[in-house]
């Protein structure tokens, strides 16, 4: 590999956990070795987290919300959010760096995530001191005034596709609304989130308002959704560990939002303006290499342009190249060795149904020996009931199905246990609006796709893909609950 790429970090870099502000080891000194899936090196280590360090986290996340934190106005909270919004964007050359080391993703991606971050700092950080209760009419003796509370300290359980931008959605509105906060971030992909966290003690988040416990998810993970000093959780992954934690906080009676996978579906239309419908449709899936909740990973196609379609999205996946995330690559390598075999895994369960791969991407012949890459892969046509049409597979792989008429297209986008997001595809402004409102999905794109994208939209599944809102003003709110007053004066 060449050696300027990634000699702008520090080498042997040591991460600890932040608890109440300071620098903390494991409570049993361990530590955890993150290998870069760029070229398998170790890149850093992080501390190994256990359930002590979480208990730890928790005590101080309380005296933050009992204390100074506590006692900030929503306007000083709200401050120190937008300061942590300038400093994230005047870091976010380092970040991007960061990301793209420890998770793969294209440097473009990293850069935009951290842009993303700020952005999220910034859109909660000014809606802090804008959220507010209701004044209810009732007795004339009484007034009834309805007040919108924080939680009281809350848990953020994150994944590694996109640390820094769940960080933001999650952990920016929760301190905005006055919360406490303690992040497990995910063992692939912490490294930005413990950077972000140095940042916001910098610009001066009081202690314990802000605590990171690096480490796995079957310990560090598995106490913070079990810890019976959290109020609320709000976890995004896999609906497997979803099922997981939702279990744990039930048992303390506490509420959670899962925002889990999806197998979202893009639906072209006959009359749909393929000129731009084409690139979208690619790099719907293409983003982050797949490895996107909201990814368009399924393509319904009406039957009469179905060939069409299919030739020329083959074709743009031809050229697809998987290589250094620092190259510009379409897509960086995936995250670790599990994922990358997870991918083969259903390429190769889809070869046995009979199913063919008709469009093919490369690897770059200079991507670094020793990195979790894999070519895209584009198969048509994908039988409905197939296991690649059904299954989340979390990597570049797009499927695609023809359908015939309305009805059949809105029975297939909606005919899988996800809805996360959906798009759709057609010139006929009365039929976009009838179909994307019969979508069951959180997100409805008509002739466009975001994948993963919009700070201020609203985002959440129906189904398998969780419940609970994140982003926009509604995810403000999640953070919160109402405090209701009654007083008598007359
Ligand atoms: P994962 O469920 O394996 O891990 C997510 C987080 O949970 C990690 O921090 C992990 O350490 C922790 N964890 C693991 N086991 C745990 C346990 N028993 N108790 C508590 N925490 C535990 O998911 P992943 O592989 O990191 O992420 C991929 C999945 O996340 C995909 O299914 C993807 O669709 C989903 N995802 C959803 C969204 C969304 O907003 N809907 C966004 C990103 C990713």
């Amino acid at each position: 590999m060449n050696d300027q790429i990634g000699a702008r970090l520090a080498p042997n870099m040591v991460f600890q956990n932040l608890i109440g502000g300071q620098d903390r080891p494991a409570s049993d000194g361990m530590m955890l070795d993150v290998f870069s899936p760029v070229d398998g090196s170790l890149l850093a280590q992080i501390a190994a987290g256990t359930a002590q360090d979480i208990d730890e986290a928790v005590a101080a996340a309380r005296a933050a919300f009992d204390g100074a934190w506590g006692r900030l106005t929503a306007t000083e909270r709200g401050r120190l959010l937008m300061k942590l919004s300038l400093a994230v964007e005047a870091h976010a050359d380092e970040l991007a760096i960061l990301e793209s080391r420890d998770n793969g993703k294209p440097l473009r991606q990293s850069r935009a995530d951290a842009i993303a971050l700020a952005r999220y700092f910034e859109f909660y950080g000014s809606a802090a001191d804008k959220l507010h209760g209701d004044v209810i009419p009732y007795l004339n003796t009484h007034f009834i005034g309805v007040e919108r509370v924080p939680h009281g300290v809350t848990g953020h359980i994150v994944p590694w596709n996109y640390p820094m931008q769940i960080l933001g959605r999650s952990v920016g509105a929760a301190l905005a609304a006055g919360n406490a906060t303690v992040v497990k971030p995910a063992e692939d992909a912490s490294l930005t989130i413990l950077r972000v966290a140095g940042l916001a003690r910098e610009v001066g988040f009081p202690d314990g308002a802000l605590n990171i416990v690096t480490g796995l998810g079957r310990t560090a993970g598995a106490a913070l959704a079990a810890h019976p000093g959290i109020d609320f959780i709000s976890f995004t992954g896999s609906p497997e560990t979803g099922t997981a934690v939702q279990t744990a906080a039930a048992k303390n009676h506490v509420g959670v939002t899962l925002e889990l996978g999806g197998k979202s579906a893009q639906v072209v239309f006959d009359d749909a303006d393929l000129k731009r419908a084409l690139p979208t449709l690619v790099n719907a899936i293409i983003q982050n290499g797949g490895q996107t909740c909201s990814a368009g990973s399924r393509l319904l196609i009406q039957r009469g342009i179905f060939q069409d379609v299919v030739d020329a999205v083959a074709e743009r996946f031809g050229k697809l190249r998987a290589g250094h995330p620092e190259r510009e690559p379409d897509l960086g390598p995936m995250i670790n060795q599990a994922q990358q075999r997870r991918v083969l895994g259903y390429l190769e369960r889809g070869r046995n149904e009979g199913l063919t791969v008709i469009g093919e991407g490369a690897v770059a012949p200079d991507a670094p020996e020793g990195g979790y890459y894999v070519t895209p892969a584009f198969l048509a046509p994908v039988p409905h009931e197939s296991i690649l049409s059904q299954e989340e597979v979390f990597g570049p792989v797009l499927v695609a199905t023809p359908f015939d008429g309305e009805a059949e297209a809105i029975r297939l986008a909606n005919g899988t246990p996800f809805g996360l997001a959906a798009g759709v595809w057609t010139k006929d402004a009365m039929r976009s609006t009838r179909v994307a409102r019969s979508m069951r999905a959180g997100q409805v794109f008509v002739n466009c796709y975001g994948a993963g994208g919009g700070i201020e939209l609203p985002f959440g599944g129906f189904g398998r893909s969780g419940h609970g809102r994140e982003k926009g003003f509604e995810g403000l709110v999640e953070f919160t609950t109402t405090k209701t007053l009654v007083i008598a004066h007359g």
